[in-house]
């Protein structure tokens, strides 16, 4: 903020400082004045309606709402006159005289903003005098999840409020009037019927006990509870939350936005998952003990004997077999450290580079196809920059608002707004589409016919972006040269979306100042992901749209810490921060960091590699820390067999997931909200992880675990917690070198952070390209490994929903979010339904060539003809038995987007797998 434009008012005889966007209160609370409120929150809109916050301003006739009134210079302020205590006496009066006086059993004292001030400013005979008069209100409205109790309502407005300007959805209203006024859902309608995804963002806000958790009104009076800022464990958006915990039963009573200070990500902001999706953590099902397989079964073990079986297990498969007959699936889960030493035993200890995970399934397109354009894989803009800088947003293949939902809500705000105009390219009419600008509606694997449309517009129609082109890309002539042949009518109709449209959303992105590009799984889990990609990086580069606020190309990554476990060198071909395997220097480095003089220089299998080398017997051992690929892997069932024909197979994870029960030694691991460390988000930032509950029965961290085997094979690990091996990854890997744990007690971090005076880099490519000059590749259309045909006529598609997460082993057993959506509903166009005499609800078989599975039928227009959709969250119906385990020759990532199927309809329900029970 220039000197300048710094003003000062004299508030109770202090010189207080202001600048230009500053309101009365803004100004005062930053000079530490504690003035009281009950309906403000800096996140939304100040609507000055609880009137607390008013204030005596010289030369005024009235008091002074301060939250939604600017000061001027020299202003002389009271914040304590005589005047100013009888409004707020009066107020407080005025509300309490509706609201109930039971503080003492109520659910919220202790954290009461009411009773807060009551008590200050209020003489317990007043308040007996005028309070706890209880006048007839609206029936209570529960869900799942949280419940509306009118009895304590205050009209505040707050989550009327949340509502509006955050969530954007209409399910709550002011309505009646004067007396009678009440936030109300729908038009009487349950919250579910009224459209309400029960992100909970309103009862965050409330400042009495009306919107409250249901684990509240179970756990009771919120005294004596301790609050712990962590990250959450579902998707790569990386929202900050507080676990309000209990500490004397060890269990978490709730979760709480932590407002300030943290807008860049998700500010007050949460989504059903990361505020309601915790039951997990105490879940009957939890691993305690440590488990080994002994006559075909799994029995209890002490820990010292499971670990004993797994030394004596890897020493006699190394001896016998070599390193190379060994793989590593660290995990996308866990956090930086524990991915880092999961590499580091995999590469030191066992001498292999056959080390990955899920991020090969998800977005290892995204690395090959942003390196070989850019140079650098990773979302090249900031979440904050992309909602609200960017003056177009083109999504492609990503439901957002389910898949990442509190981007999806900025965006959608940003859209709402009229910040941003939306192109959406989608094969359904997912939530965004519904309020974009343009819809396109693709065929499922035809995203490069769509892009090279776009791309031959605005060749065709002059709107290029010369000076950057010529300035920083290399290959603009190929590209000009390649679509020449190409018909904008022929790629539509491929496609098939309507000209017109693609025309028109290819002319706004390409006019706009600033257009970001935000893509997703549905244009990396292709045999093509690496040109999908890569293409997205084409036209982001010919129409300048790279290395300014508001634009880039940014993929949005799938799980918690999918960001770090990469940098962290989970990955075949990879050492820490993306230093090459194959590269000498490289090698050379780790030998000396490491003191270890065997690296090996190959670049080992990756996740699908894997799985066939093991069902060829040539891999005899796996490690598994926390995924599972018996149900997240393409083409399960030969997953399954590879499983079954290892020679040793351990598996540390929270529950005995469908990969632990083939396992020889089980691992129970620490959850999230039981371990220190960090994960990085979609946006590349480093941020804290920390303990909210202290570890029950035997489980251990995955970090501890690791530890305890880096020794077992002679190699140093005396790590006291995560902030030892933190400082570890700062000296072997560059671009986190400056993230360090004393830094991040402070502030979360973007890479690359070179040092520790290095602030993190927001933007990547903002004077020139990792590669120096980003290359333009030109790019043909290639149709998907598998087409409909005759005896398939259907493309199978997969993706997410809002209720669940992965293969469902967390959310399932969250009981409000395994209630929402407890089995899968497969999603058919009413076209192909009548065709095959199916109905609403019907259970239906779906075949491909490599597997087959009963679902039950939605009927939507959501979805093209001849497309079906399915998530891959529920274990009774496993999209991956269908989906095609080909893979994309560069990135190795299977074609999880496009499969052929044939479906028929099923008279009698034939025998199916329950699913996970939700308690
Ligand atoms: Fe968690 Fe993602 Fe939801 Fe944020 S948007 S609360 S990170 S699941």
């Amino acid at each position: 903020m220039e000197l300048e434009t710094i003003k000062y008012m004299k508030v109770d005889g202090e010189e207080v400082a202001f600048y230009p966007n500053d309101t009365y209160l803004t100004a005062l609370q930053r000079a530490g004045f504690d003035i009281p409120t009950l309906c403000y929150n800096p996140e939304l809109t100040p609507s000055g309606s609880c009137r607390l916050c008013s204030i005596e301003v010289e030369g005024a006739r009235n008091l002074v709402s301060s939250c939604n009134m600017k000061p001027r210079e020299n202003d002389v302020v009271h914040t304590n006159s005589e005047k100013v205590r009888e409004s707020i006496e009066v107020l407080l009066e005025l509300i309490i005289a509706s609201h109930p006086l039971k503080c003492i059993v109520c659910d919220k004292q202790g954290n009461c903003d009411l009773e807060r001030l009551a008590y200050r400013y209020l003489t317990s005979e007043k308040i007996a005098k005028y309070g706890g008069a209880q006048p007839k209100r609206p029936e209570n409205k529960i869900n799942d999840f949280f419940m509306l109790d009118y009895s304590m309502c205050i009209r505040c407005g707050k989550c009327v409020q949340v509502v509006d300007e955050i969530q954007h959805c209409d399910v709550l209203s002011m309505s009646e009037r004067g007396y009678n006024t009440f936030p109300s859902v729908g038009f009487d309608q349950t919250f579910e019927e009224a459209g309400c995804v029960a992100c909970g963002n309103c009862v965050s806000v409330c400042p009495v006990d009306a919107l409250k958790p249901i684990s509240v009104i179970k756990a009771g009076k919120e005294i004596d509870l301790k609050r712990v800022q962590t990250t959450c464990v579902y998707c790569g958006v990386g929202c900050q939350f507080e676990f309000v915990v209990d500490p004397k039963k060890n269990r978490i009573v709730y979760v709480d936005s932590i407002g300030e200070g943290n807008e860049d990500v998700n500010g007050l902001a949460l989504c059903v998952k990361g505020r309601y999706g915790w039951d997990f953590i105490h879940h009957k099902d939890r691993l305690n003990y440590p488990l080994i397989r002994e006559n075909g079964e799994l029995r209890r073990a002490s820990w010292d004997e499971a670990m004993d079986t797994i030394e004596r297990n890897l020493k006699k498969v190394l001896v016998e077999h070599g390193p190379e007959a060994f793989s590593f699936l660290s995990s996308a889960k866990c956090t930086n450290e524990e991915n880092y030493l999961m590499q580091k035993f995999s590469r030191s200890a066992i001498g292999t580079n056959n080390i990955d995970h899920c991020a090969r399934l998800c977005h290892a397109s995204t690395v090959t196809g942003l390196v070989r354009t850019f140079g650098s894989g990773a979302m090249t803009n900031s979440i904050s920059d992309l909602t609200h800088d960017a003056d177009v947003i083109f999504i492609i293949g990503s439901n957002t608002t389910e898949a990442h939902p509190v981007i999806g809500q900025k965006i959608k705000r940003a859209k709402l707004e009229g910040r941003s105009t939306l192109i959406v390219a989608d094969p359904r009419n997912i939530e965004l589409a519904k309020i974009a600008d343009f819809h396109l509606q693709q065929r499922p694997g035809t995203d490069i016919a769509i892009i090279n449309a776009m791309l031959k517009v605005i060749i065709d129609e002059g709107l290029v972006a010369f000076n950057f082109i010529e300035e920083r890309t290399e290959g603009f002539e190929e590209l000009v040269e390649k679509l020449k042949d190409i018909s904008i009518e022929d790629m539509c109709k491929i496609a098939g979306v309507e000209e017109c449209d693609l025309r028109k959303a290819a002319q706004v992105y390409a006019s706009a100042n600033r257009a970001a590009i935000v893509y997703s799984m549905g244009i990396t889990q292709h045999s093509t992901g690496t040109y999908n990609v890569a293409s997205l990086a084409n036209l982001a580069m010919v129409t300048g749209n790279v290395g300014k606020p508001g634009t880039g190309v940014n993929p949005l990554r799938g799980q918690n810490n999918v960001q770090g476990a990469c940098d962290l060198g989970g990955l075949p071909d990879v050492y820490p921060g993306y230093q090459k395997v194959s590269d000498p220097k490289t090698i050379e480095f780790f030998k000396e960091k490491w003191n270890n003089p065997n690296l090996s220089q190959v670049p080992g299998l990756t996740v699908v590699e894997m799985m066939h080398s093991a069902h060829l017997g040539v891999i005899k051992a796996m490690y598994i820390m926390g995924e599972n690929p018996a149900l997240s892997d393409p083409n399960v069932n030969k997953v399954r067999e590879a499983l079954e024909s290892l020679d040793f197979l351990v598996v540390q994870d929270l529950f005995l997931s469908e990969t632990a029960k083939y396992a020889d030694v089980v691992l129970p691991a620490a959850s999230f909200a039981e371990k220190n460390g960090t994960f990085t988000n979609t946006e590349r930032r480093v941020q804290k992880v920390n303990a909210a509950l202290k570890l029950e029965g035997e489980r251990k961290a995955d970090w501890m675990i690791l530890a305890d085997l880096l020794r077992r094979f002679g190699i140093p690990a005396k790590y006291k917690d995560p902030s030892d091996i933190l400082r570890e990854i700062n000296e072997v890997t560059p671009i986190y070198r400056g993230i360090t744990p004393e830094r991040l007690e402070e502030e979360s971090l973007s890479w690359p952070c070179r040092s520790v005076d290095d602030p993190g880099t927001r933007i990547l490519h903002t004077e020139k390209f990792t590669l120096g000059k980003g290359r333009i590749i030109p790019i043909d259309f290639q149709d998907a490994a598998e087409l409909p045909d005759d005896e398939y006529p259907y493309i199978l598609t997969t993706g997410r929903n809002l209720y669940h997460f992965h293969t469902g082993e967390m959310t399932h057993r969250s009981k409000g979010l395994h209630n929402r959506r407890p089995f899968e509903l497969t999603e058919i166009n009413p076209v192909d339904a009548e065709k095959h005499g199916i109905s609403e609800g019907d259970m239906i078989r779906l075949t491909s060539r490599r597997g087959s599975l009963v679902t039950i039928a939605k009927i939507t227009e959501k979805i093209k003809p001849k497309v079906i959709f399915m998530t891959f969250h529920h274990r009774e119906a496993a999209a991956n038995l269908l989906t095609n385990d080909v893979l994309d020759p560069y990135a190795k990532i299977p074609e999880l987007k496009v499969a052929a199927i044939r479906i028929e309809k099923v008279e009698v329900e034939e025998d199916r797998p329950l699913p996970i029970a939700s308690d």
